[in-house]
C-alpha cells in the first residue's frame, strides 16, 4: 500500500472514477510516480487501466513505473474548457496525447509544461515531469533534454 490509504487516494481525486484496476494508478500519482498496467504474462503494456490484458487475457496485469520518455502523438490547445485551477485557457492549454518509449501505440494523455507554442509539434520528444494542483502532482510532459549517445 506504500503508506497512502484507500480513503487519502479517493480524497486526493474528487470528482475521478478510482476503481479495483486503477487505484494504484493514482496512488503512484501521489508519489510522484507515473504507474501503468502491464501484464505479467505477455509483457503488453495498457492504459487506461483494465483488469485483463488486452492481448492474452491474462488477469496478471501490473502496475508498473514508466521510464517517462516519449513522443508527442497528436495535441490540441484548449481556449475553453471547465474552470480549473491551474489552467489557463486565456495563453491556451495544451493536452497531448504522448506515445510512451515502452510500447509503440502506448498512449497517456497530459499536458505539456515548458514548451514555446512555436516548438509544440508531433513527433517532439518529450519526457516525463510533474506539476502541482490544489496541492495534488499531476503528470505531464516536457520537451526532453538531448540525450547523450
Ligand atoms: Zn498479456
Amino acid at each position: 500500500m506504500n503508506g497512502i490509504t484507500d480513503a487519502a487516494v479517493f480524497e486526493s481525486f474528487p470528482g475521478v472514477a478510482i476503481d479495483h484496476d486503477n487505484i494504484e494508478h493514482y496512488r503512484g500519482i501521489l508519489q510522484r510516480r507515473l504507474l501503468v498496467n502491464r501484464c505479467a504474462d505477455c509483457g503488453t503494456w495498457h492504459e487506461p487501466a483494465r483488469s485483463r490484458c488486452p492481448a492474452c487475457w491474462s488477469t496478471r496485469v501490473e502496475p508498473t513505473k514508466i521510464s517517462g520518455r516519449g513522443v508527442i502523438a497528436l495535441f490540441t490547445v484548449l481556449h475553453h474548457g471547465p474552470p480549473a485551477t491551474g489552467i489557463d485557457y486565456q495563453e491556451g492549454h495544451p493536452v497531448a496525447a504522448v506515445e510512451l518509449a515502452e510500447q509503440p501505440g502506448l498512449r497517456f494523455t497530459a499536458t505539456i509544461v515548458d514548451c514555446k507554442r512555436e516548438t509544440l509539434r508531433i513527433g517532439l520528444p518529450v519526457e516525463l515531469t510533474w506539476i502541482e494542483r490544489v496541492g495534488v502532482p499531476v503528470p505531464a510532459f516536457r520537451p526532453a533534454e538531448p540525450r547523450n549517445a
